[in-house]
């Protein structure tokens, strides 16, 4: 076997973030706002939309998390708390 010359690139290691079940990948349910601009044509009309701007989504410490492998639930200062948990160990 020869060895291929050029590296490969290292694999990136995700830290357990679930505290139930240590999946290294949870869900953050937030929202976005959107501005969406109408016309009506006839007062009886529906409204026609013309444009639509979408916010950005954000999210805080009380925002809720939900990890997909084990249905935990949680806020994203839950999850916070024990990455910096993580790091100090
Ligand atoms: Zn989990």
């Amino acid at each position: 076997m020869i060895a291929p010359s050029s590296p490969s690139p290292e694999p990136r290691r995700h830290s357990p973030l679930c505290p139930e079940c240590g999946a290294t990948s949870i869900r953050i349910r937030t929202s976005i706002e959107v501005e969406v601009d109408v016309v009506v044509e006839d007062p009886a009309a529906e409204m026609i939309v013309m444009d639509e701007l979408l916010g950005d989504a954000m999210w805080d410490e009380r925002t809720l998390a939900v990890c997909p492998a084990c249905s935990w639930q949680g806020t994203v200062g839950d999850l916070r708390r024990r990455a910096l948990t993580a790091l100090g160990s």
